[in-house]
């Protein structure tokens, strides 16, 4: 492994010094790709099954990596120490026991490790990103898993890597990984990385105090962060002290020696060959002369669609890689490019078709270079693709994949993605053997037509755009917020029972009537929501049908309320299923008059007493007009045999006092009575005498006279 440059470069190599050695690297003639990508497989060494440390990741590739952490920036290599540091404590907290204990702590140690292959430019950027800048610096987690991939590394080490950028919603990748799917190993990773990261000044802002970083990270619970995982961190910091990040952990002055530098400046360079080649190619693959698969990029698994974890179980490239040839006509195992790059021992450039994830055929280049080392000994080959098509460049999979998973306006996962998402919860539940329950919620704006009227279409998008950023910062159990259609949201809730969704649904809906959405005083936007819990026989269709049903009682019961459905309530009061049918609900209206011999403002004082003695709720109020709601509806809003259980609404609608007739010194008020149901109620007969109860005793309390009933 000699190289010029490694020898030359001294530990904390300036900036510009890398860059240049960088540059160099980048030019590296295509023999030399070859045997950097042997050294990547030298990596691996030939260890066998072993204890301890050793089966998360061998001892010399865990050396030769912090080593090479260690060369190309010290400062990485004390973070990463901080953060093992922390993530292993935050999982004792959570309960984990020893084993686990040493792959967590190597994934905190290695969690940088692509880092080595990301260009200064970019790694020492004084400033935010650019969007493509940010690109490129998210492939340091795939070449982070090229890396460990050939140290053979536990797959949990390698998921818990993988998968710590991740936002806990799912937001971040498609909604693929959601909550508590994601490894817990890479939720605490991802916490306490965020905690180092913010209380250590950065190259472009200065750092945030301990109290500062945890209200930074409080705000993404949730969202971006498990909100468990914090509170265990939190808990951790209360029994062990905030450490002193300034404080020296004896790895400061850590020289290299020569061998290592050598070491250490060659697998620099693997790293640099690896971020080429995962930034300019759309994939590539490592195999042995058996034609196993040793190595998956990220990339592969794009175009392929079969994930890394799959491809290092089951090996067999020639089964994995599927190709035809220019043409489309097939191309027999012995004619693949591979075989003659290993019998000539020469690098060649193919045009063929490869199959895709989507069952299609790509014309693809592929380059198959053999992998001999310096003594002349061939050790497999590797195969790199560049998509042809001219239809789609590097990168944009990415996009076209978000295009269609997210809504355009909100950026909250559109109605195609909900379905991908309640399938996929379906087939969950099924094979939890229908123990674990998940829940929809779904709500629709009230009067959004009014809004829209009012303000215009565009305040009405952000009345969209805000209510849909509020319900994303709401949920923070793993939950999935979908734009439904217009002004209608569905939120799937993953391991949730109608109970807690019920509770979850009340506090979004109280959220959505205090927040002060449209600055307007008259105007405060509201919403109405049905919840509903999967059962055995459902299907996703009939789930988000009882949800649509349940949210259109809460229109029919007057807006801005949350109400739930259980398939068998639906049976017993679904207007199709019941006999004989409801009539419809705006046809419950008892409507009479009456005339009170007290001035308004004594009207008001006796209707006080009406108020407390039934316990009744206030509506809207104004001079001329009162709205009263007697009765409670519970959770499950049918009409009851009790009146308590027959909430009914009351109008008062007060008359012009001018219009009344003198009768002695009073003057008398015509008030017009209304009453309607609260809830389903299905026998008008039982309506009306509820509502002749109430009226009676109003008229008391008013000491009014009563019109004839209408
Ligand atoms: P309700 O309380 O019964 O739900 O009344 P509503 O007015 O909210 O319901 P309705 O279904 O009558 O009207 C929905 C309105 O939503 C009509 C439509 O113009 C508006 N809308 C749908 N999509 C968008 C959108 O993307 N932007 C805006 N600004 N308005 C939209
Ligand atoms: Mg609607
Ligand atoms: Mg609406």
């Amino acid at each position: 492994m000699s190289n010029a440059q490694a020898t030359q470069a001294a530990p904390g190599t300036s900036a510009s010094q890398t860059a240049t050695s960088q540059r160099r690297v980048q030019s590296t003639h295509p023999m030399n790709s070859s045997r950097l990508l042997l050294d990547l497989l030298a990596l691996a060494g030939d260890g066998d099954s072993s204890e301890g440390w050793d089966a998360v990741i061998r001892r010399p590739a865990m050396r030769s990596l912090m080593m090479a952490l260690q060369y190309r920036e010290p400062s990485i290599v004390q973070h990463s120490r901080r953060v093992a540091g922390l993530a292993v404590g935050v999982a004792q907290q959570l309960g984990w026991e020893r084993d686990r204990l040493h792959v967590l702590e190597a994934a905190s140690l290695l969690h940088d490790i692509g880092k080595i292959g990301i260009p200064d430019l970019i790694l020492y950027k004084p400033g935010p990103l650019s969007t493509d800048e940010t690109e490129l610096m998210s492939l340091l987690y795939s070449i982070a898993g090229d890396v460990l991939q050939a140290c053979q590394a536990d797959r949990d080490l390698i998921r818990i890597v993988l998968q710590s950028p991740y936002h806990f919603n799912g937001a971040s990748h498609d909604f693929n990984v959601i909550g508590t799917q994601m490894h817990q190993g890479a939720r605490i990773l991802a916490v306490c990385d965020a905690y180092d990261s913010l209380v250590t000044p950065q190259a472009y802002r200065d750092d945030h105090t301990h109290g500062q970083a945890l209200e930074i990270l409080q705000r993404g619970a949730g969202t971006r962060y498990d909100g468990n995982v914090l509170s265990a961190l939190k808990r951790w910091f209360d029994l062990n002290g905030v450490p002193d990040p300034a404080l020296a952990d004896g790895t400061e002055n850590y020289q290299l020696q020569p061998q290592e530098l050598l070491e250490a400046g060659s697998l620099c360079h693997v790293f640099s060959y690896l971020y080429l080649l995962e930034s300019l190619y759309d994939g590539f693959y490592i195999a042995n002369l058996n034609q196993q698969v040793l190595i998956w990029s990220h990339g592969l698994e794009t175009l392929t669609g079969i994930p890394w974890q799959y491809a290092l179980e089951h090996r067999d490239s020639n089964r994995m890689i599927q190709y035809r040839d220019r043409l489309g006509g097939p191309v027999a195992v012995q004619e693949r490019p591979a075989v003659s790059t290993c019998e000539s021992r020469r690098m060649q450039t193919t045009e063929l078709q490869l199959r895709t994830g989507s069952e299609e055929w790509l014309p693809v280049e592929v380059q198959t270079l053999p992998l001999i080392d310096s003594a002349g000994t061939l050790h497999g080959f590797a195969e790199i693709f560049r998509d042809t098509s001219g239809t789609r460049q590097k990168g944009h999979y990415k996009d076209l994949k978000l295009m269609a998973s997210r809504d355009a306006l909100t950026h909250v996962a559109n109605r195609g993605e909900l379905r991908k998402q309640l399938e996929r919860q379906m087939r969950d539940y099924r094979d939890r053997e229908y123990k674990v329950p998940f829940s929809v919620i779904f709500l629709d704006i009230d009067h959004f037509k009014k809004c829209n009227d009012t303000y215009g279409h565009a305040a009405g998008d952000e009345v969209l755009i805000s209510i849909a950023r509020l319900l994303q910062h709401e949920t923070y159990s793993g939950e999935m917020v979908a734009r439904y259609g217009g002004e209608e949201f569905v939120i799937v809730c993953p391991e949730s029972g109608l109970r807690d969704v019920f509770q979850k649904a009340e506090r979004l809906r109280a959220a959505i009537q205090s927040a002060q959405v449209i600055k307007s005083d008259e105007f405060r936007v509201t919403s109405s929501f049905g919840v509903a819990t999967v059962e055995p026989e459902d299907e996703v269709e009939t789930l988000l049908n009882r949800a649509d049903k349940a949210l259109y009682m809460s229109k029919q019961q007057g807006r801005n309320r949350v109400s739930r459905l259980t398939s068998q309530e639906l049976r017993d009061n679904d207007p199709e299923l019941v006999t004989p049918p409801i009539v419809a609900p705006n046809q419950f209206v008892f409507e009479t008059s009456l005339r009170a011999c007290v001035a308004a403002d004594m009207i008001v004082y006796k209707m006080k007493a009406f108020v407390d003695n039934y316990a009744a709720k206030l509506g809207e109020v104004r001079k001329d007009k009162v709205e009263l709601r007697l009765g409670s509806k519970g959770l499950v809003p049918y009409w009851g045999s009790t009146p308590d259980r027959q909430p009914v609404q009351i109008t008062l609608q007060f008359g012009d006092e001018r219009s009344a007739t003198l009768r002695g010194a009073s003057k008398l008020i015509e008030i017009a009575v209304t009453v309607i149901p609260q809830g389903w109620c299905k026998d008008p007969a039982i309506f009306e005498a509820r509502a002749r109860t109430v009226v009676k005793d109003l008229r008391e309390y008013l000491a009014a006279e009563q019109d004839t009933l209408r």
